[in-house]
């Protein structure tokens, strides 16, 4: 149930047994051929339109903020800024010492070389036979900012990075995309497309599930709305993978989640799981955005390639930071900013990869069309503010380096005396916020001694049969990197466990 990063790659890699049938619900359209899907979703650098799911966020009690999610065949892989980064060995081997032993960097590196086909690096971490694509911009394809940009990066003393995917790299250099000759290479187009002549496989688009059946402590199929008919599938194993926040919308529907909170909506307890929906964490960011001088090129097509993965002063958490910097940025790149910007600007935006705060999805409502409550609660840790607000001040010194400073006519949302000033830096940052996209841990996995976990590290509800999540709310902590890569390396191994499971 659901056809994004994680849901198509589990449903083309569990297809791939001829004794098997899968039926792939997805709530949104599908285009089953590149050359008949829309141009929003192939040569765009971020698609939040037509394709868009519409949901509205809570950053503090006074400011909501636009938050897209992709509905439609590849979710929101179909739509996103396609920089395919992996997380660290750190990150997972935290995983693994929380109680889930499968997932330390070790046992997750083999199903992240699965899902790639690396045109530039091979070796140990890398491989070439896999379904996504993955590229880094060639230096003579950067933009004069972006090499203004690199070259004060390497100034200000960051290393020269190649690869951003080596788990030792820290620094400047190009990001990895899953972009090929301009496409961005969805999970729709990398593992769907060359699955569908597949008897086995039934693809199903503006199917909207509304919630699990549950049987006799079974999950015995899905109440789906298709075509304005409500329907029930009956099926042998459900595997919820609608992203961060529409699966544990759907588990609280179906009566799996905090108990109390579904009793106030009039929904009747099937599960008490207190965890269903808490642990909200996403990546923060803030940018700081010019004016540029006139005559600077900047190509649409090439406004994001490099980037800096770095550690914030005094943490002793490894690239717990990224920077951006964005030749062409608009408001397609920050979608619903209230910043009258000029078209095209110029932009360096921290971004925050190791959050302490928690955030939470819950229900308005019971019915099924109506949007899931979330709150983000950025900035419930102050440190979470400190690493920004010294990022705000990184990105200042850069722009202003002799290197980029020939490239700003002035500056369109920061002065020098808010930077100065503590206090005022912490507000901009407040105030400036938004999101990078990457909701998880709604639903995390954990041991059944955990209060907080929904999953288990095999990706099994505790305390249903028959019932999975698999997709971005099962990750224990947010990985230091942009999250689609991690979401289908998670729907390769769950794709791998349930063909060697006959549960
Ligand atoms: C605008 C944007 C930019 C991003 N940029 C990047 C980037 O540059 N790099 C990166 O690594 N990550 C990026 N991300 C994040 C990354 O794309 C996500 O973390 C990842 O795609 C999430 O995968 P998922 O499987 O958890 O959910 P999704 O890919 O969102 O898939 C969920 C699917 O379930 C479907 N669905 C939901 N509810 C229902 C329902 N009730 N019934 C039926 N179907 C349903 C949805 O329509 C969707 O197809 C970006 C995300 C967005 C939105």
């Amino acid at each position: 149930m659901g056809a994004g990063s994680s849901g198509a790659a589990l449903a083309a890699r569990l297809s791939e047994d001829p004794n098997r049938s899968v039926l792939l619900l997805e709530a949104g359209p599908d285009y089953p051929a590149v050359d008949q899907s829309p141009g929003d979703l192939l040569r765009t650098w971020i698609s939040a339109g037509p394709h868009d799911w519409g949901l509205v966020a809570r950053v503090s009690a006074n400011r909501e903020i636009a938050y897209p999610r992709g509905k439609v065949t590849g979710g929101s892989s179909a739509v996103n800024g396609h920089i395919a980064l992996r997380g660290t060995p750190e990150d997972f081997d935290e995983w693994a010492a929380w109680g889930n032993y499968e997932w330390s960097f070790a046992k997750v590196l083999p199903f992240y070389r699965k899902l790639e086909n690396d045109r530039d690096f091979q070796g140990d971490f890398h491989n070439a036979n896999g379904p996504i694509w993955i590229e880094r911009p060639r230096a003579d394809d950067w933009q004069p900012i972006n090499r203004a940009f690199h070259d004060a990066c390497r100034e200000l003393g960051y290393a020269d990075v190649a690869d951003h995917n080596d788990p030792r790299s820290t620094g400047v250099g190009p990001w990895p995309r899953n972009r090929r000759d301009g496409i961005r290479i969805s999970t729709a187009i990398g593992y769907l497309n060359p699955a569908r002549h597949r008897v086995n496989l039934t693809i199903r688009p503006f199917c909207n599930t509304h919630r699990v059946i549950v049987e006799g402590g079974r999950a015995a199929g899905v109440e789906v709305e298709c075509g304005g008919v409500v329907q029930t599938l009956r099926a042998r194993r459900v595997t919820l993978s609608a992203g961060a926040i529409n699966s544990p919308a759907i588990l609280m529907r179906s009566g799996i989640g905090p108990r109390d909170d579904l009793a106030t909506l009039g929904i009747k307890s099937v599960l008490d799981l207190p965890g269903v929906g808490r642990n909200l964490i996403d990546h923060v960011l803030v940018p700081v955005v010019a004016n540029p001088t006139a005559g600077v090129p900047h190509d649409p097509q090439v406004t994001n390639p490099i980037g800096i993965r770095y550690t914030a002063s005094g943490s002793n958490e490894f690239n717990d930071m990224q920077m951006y910097v964005f030749t062409y940025f608009d408001k397609s790149l920050w979608v619903g900013s209230e910043l009258d910007m000029p078209v095209p600007s110029v932009a360096v935006t921290p971004g925050l990869q190791r959050p302490r705060a928690r955030g939470r999805v819950s229900l308005r409502s019971a019915d099924p069309n109506v949007p899931a409550i979330i709150d983000l609660n950025y900035f419930d840790d102050p440190e979470d503010l400190r690493r920004m607000v010294e990022g705000v001040r990184i990105a200042w010194r850069l722009m202003n380096s002799a290197r980029f400073a020939p490239y700003i006519k002035d500056f369109v949302n920061i002065t020098p005396e808010i930077v100065a000033s503590d206090s005022a830096t912490a507000d901009f940052v407040r105030n400036n916020c938004g999101t990078i996209y990457h909701p998880t841990t709604t639903a995390k996995m954990g041991p059944k001694s955990d209060p907080a976990a929904v999953v288990d590290q095999h990706f099994r509800v505790h305390g249903i049969d028959g019932l999975r999540v698999v997709d971005a709310s099962v990750m224990p902590n947010i990985v230091r990197a942009n999250t689609n890569l991690t979401c289908i390396m998670l729907g390769e191994r769950a794709a791998d466990w349930m063909r060697a499971d006959s549960q």
